[in-house]
């Protein structure tokens, strides 16, 4: 099978309120789809619903069996907090592995290989010492993809990461999220508002207006009222 994760109408919501309705979709390997949608269209409570956070009230969701084991990689929205993280590269990057490591209190040889490994595919190895709150928006993100790396190296889900990176410090990470998705097979669930990239990174789109505006490939939603609607003017 090489569905990730299967939804067939399902759907996500706080007590009496509905945020996600009837959702039926799936991440498959290698994919790489961006969530869509205006604000309070549903797209973070859907993220916590993939990453297990918050239960279907209705409907089925599968996780293969091998997501199961490897879990799932997150780059929340990033907060002033974050930013001020007094650990090195080395340890936020490692830091990405806790969540497995359950009551051993000393990092595995494994654990530190992925971490070299995730800080090499990031290119950020001779940041490695650098103190993560000295560095720039984007030398930070990429230590915190290779974080999410670290934890999970077969599914990416990314909440608006490109919110305050200065435009080149984009290009940078659209450029080593592609290289991840098409060269090295992570499959990347991203939540946007960038339109311009997403038309030109992504395979899958999914609209969201509570309900499913859109589920498709990019070339159709191109097509749709959704998609013109949402992509504006934009010669694309
Ligand atoms: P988006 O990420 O697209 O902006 P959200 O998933 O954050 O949308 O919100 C979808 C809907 O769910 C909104 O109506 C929002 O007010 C509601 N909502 C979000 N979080 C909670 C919560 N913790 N409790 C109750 N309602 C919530």
């Amino acid at each position: 099978m090489s569905g990730l994760i299967t939804c067939s109408h399902v759907d996500f919501g706080y007590e009496n309120h509905d945020a996600v309705v009837d959702l039926t979709m799936e991440v498959e390997e290698g994919d790489y789809l961006c969530v869509v949608g205006a604000n309070g269209a549903g797209k973070s409570t859907l993220v916590k619903g993939l990453l297990g956070l918050l239960a279907p009230t209705s409907g089925k969701l599968e996780l293969a069996d091998e997501l199961k084991r490897t879990g799932i990689g997150y780059l929340p929205q990033q907060t002033a907090a974050q930013k001020d993280f007094p650990a090195t590269v080395r340890e936020v990057v490692l830091s990405g592995a806790l969540s497995r490591r359950g009551r051993r209190f000393f990092y595995s040889g494994e654990e530190k290989e992925m971490a070299r490994r995730a800080m090499e595919r990031l290119v950020i190895s001779d940041l490695e010492r650098r103190c993560f709150r000295e560095l720039s928006g984007g030398q930070q993100q990429r230590t915190l993809i290779a974080r999410a790396l670290c934890a999970a190296g077969k599914l990416l889900i990314l909440d608006e990461p490109v919110t305050g990176l200065d435009p080149r410090a984009i290009q940078d990470f659209y450029r080593f999220i592609k290289r991840l998705n098409r060269e090295e097979g992570v499959a990347i669930v991203m939540v946007t508002h960038d339109v311009a990239n997403m038309v030109e990174q992504a395979d899958k789109i999914l609209h969201l207006q509570q309900k499913v505006l859109f589920y498709g490939n990019v070339q159709d939603y191109k097509k749709t009222r959704a998609g013109r609607e949402f992509l504006g003017d934009r010669e694309v």
